[in-house]
């Protein structure tokens, strides 16, 4: 293996998942549903291979696809985008990510993340040969450090990488925080890319804004969406990125050489997805929520300092009330002793100390395997 992919093994949502089947524990630990998403966009896919869409289609994606996605981003958030030349369907959020990173870093050019950030971002970053600076995030409470952020800024920065609805904190950042970042990303003349993979998964009076809706951050603003979360399908693995034609075209060279193109009869069944409005997005989000709060109660009676999600299809939880000083351990012996699945917040981290105690839980799951989670968690105090 090459020197700078050597600190990544196998991901922690793999270890986790294979210790769930090993211990037939109830895996709250790897995020995905584990009910299919609506019936109507199963049938479209099923309707897209009888109906013959099944050899390579457009490296850039099927243009029903990014007429959808286009369609979306403008009545949602009033973002203009031209299908043909601004939006590239990938395999995943995590090609758009890593091609992104690839497209536009130099060997030692640096990336601004918040940390905790998703796992895949680091791995990307060492892809690109590029160098991770990141500033603490913390939720509940204040967020980040203006002058930290803006001390995690230097003449090498390229790109800020940013997400929100953000995993595993469930913190959705507010337009005043955005702010602080665009500033920066301006004044640095760096470009964003953002992870909005959650978009559609917020909570109570939070709302998601995409940074590339600030003034003058169209121009430097790649926008990351995905299916798998909004449609409860991660198998299918079709994400997309858009923003302006000189970035998404760069993204887009990188692409051809990692997958060429991306799935075809589960572009056109997403494309119809897309297409069912709002409602599907509400009737999820509703019961998201419901399934939040019961996770929420059963791990707070369970002795958890619980905090509660604003977005997302997470839970942070502290065990330090329980004892635990070293997540970690705790968790790769749970599936057995205790029989739940949950990750340690510290492999997001750098700098593991200030989240050793922390547990994140995945609520995307059916109630009776939350309310079991919970009555198996609750026998340990
Ligand atoms: N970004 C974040 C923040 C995620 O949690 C995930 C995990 N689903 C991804 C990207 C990857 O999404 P996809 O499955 O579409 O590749
Ligand atoms: N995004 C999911 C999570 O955070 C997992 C995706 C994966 O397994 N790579 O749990």
């Amino acid at each position: 293996l090459v020197t700078r992919m050597r600190p990544y093994g196998e991901t922690i949502f793999s270890t986790m998942s294979a210790l769930a089947r090993r211990h037939d524990a109830v895996n709250l630990g790897q995020g995905f549903p584990d009910t299919d998403g609506p019936g109507e966009v199963l049938e479209a896919a099923r309707r897209a291979i009888a109906g013959g869409h099944n050899q390579y289609p457009p490296g850039q994606g099927v243009p029903s696809l990014r007429s959808a996605i286009a369609d979306h981003q403008r009545e949602r958030y009033g973002i203009e985008l031209d299908p043909g030349s601004e939006v590239l369907v990938t395999a995943g959020a995590t090609e758009a990510i890593a091609s992104a990173l690839l497209a536009l870093l130099e060997a030692g050019d640096e990336v601004v993340t918040f940390e905790p950030y998703y796992d895949s971002y680091a791995a990307g970053i060492s892809l690109a040969g590029g160098v991770q600076r990141s500033v603490p995030l913390s939720f509940p409470g204040p967020g980040f450090d203006r002058e930290r952020l803006a001390a995690a800024f230097s003449e090498r920065t390229k790109v800020v990488l940013l997400n929100t609805p953000h995993n595993p904190l469930g913190k959705v950042f507010t337009r005043e925080e955005l702010t602080v970042v665009a500033d920066l990303a301006r004044e640095h003349d760096a470009w964003v890319v953002s992870d909005e993979v959650y978009e559609h998964m917020t909570y109570d009076d939070a709302v998601h804004v995409p940074i590339a809706t600030l003034p003058g951050m169209a121009e430097r603003t790649l926008t990351i969406g995905s299916a798998g979360k909004a449609f409860s399908v991660t198998g299918w693995k079709i994400g997309w990125i858009s923003g302006p034609e000189r970035l998404v075209s760069a993204v887009t060279t990188v692409k051809q050489y990692l997958t060429f193109t991306t799935t075809s009869p589960l572009q056109h069944a997403v494309a119809e997805a897309l297409r069912l409005g709002p409602t599907v997005f509400e009737e999820l989000t509703s019961s998201l929520a419901m399934r939040r709060d019961l996770l929420v109660d059963g791990l707070t009676s369970a002795g958890f300092d619980v905090s509660v999600p604003q977005g997302t299809y997470f839970v942070v939880a502290d065990a330090a009330p329980l004892g635990v000083t070293d997540a970690v351990q705790w968790s790769l012996e749970l599936p057995e002793s205790v029989g739940v699945v949950g990750v340690p917040v510290s492999v997001f981290c750098d700098t593991p100390d200030e989240t050793a105690s922390l547990v994140r839980f995945a609520f995307c799951k059916q109630e009776d395997k939350l309310r079991e989670a919970c009555r198996r968690l609750a026998t340990m105090g």
